[in-house]
């Protein structure tokens, strides 16, 4: 967590550009620090992506969803907890054909 050098007030990353830069919640300053805290981020995403890459062969296969790109009935699936740990895990997909990954939503 990143504090605002001007208020104290809590930073939110925010893309802008393509880059993410962490403004003030409070003030709206934008702060020239916090680099080390996006590239750990960042390198902690990948591992998570690589960790998944990984397993894919072990993964189970469904038929119940259909890929929304190429239309292919089989699929990788596997589910992960994306927001608070008191909401239900969101099941992901990937299609075996063409490796498109996407998500449920109930
Ligand atoms: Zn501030
Ligand atoms: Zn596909």
């Amino acid at each position: 967590m990143e504090f605002c050098k001007k208020c104290g007030g809590i930073l939110i990353p925010k893309k802008v550009g393509g880059k993410t830069v962490f403004v003030c919640r409070n003030c709206g300053k934008k702060s020239d620090g916090g680099i080390g805290i996006i590239i750990s981020e960042k390198v902690k995403s990948e591992d998570n992506i690589k960790t998944i890459e990984q397993r894919k062969e072990e993964l189970p296969t469904t038929t119940e969803s259909a890929c929304p790109k190429c239309g292919n009935r089989e699929a990788f699936w596997w589910m992960q907890q994306t927001r608070s740990i008191d909401e239900p895990p969101t099941r992901f997909y990937k299609c075996t054909k063409c490796g498109y990954t996407w998500r449920e939503y109930s």
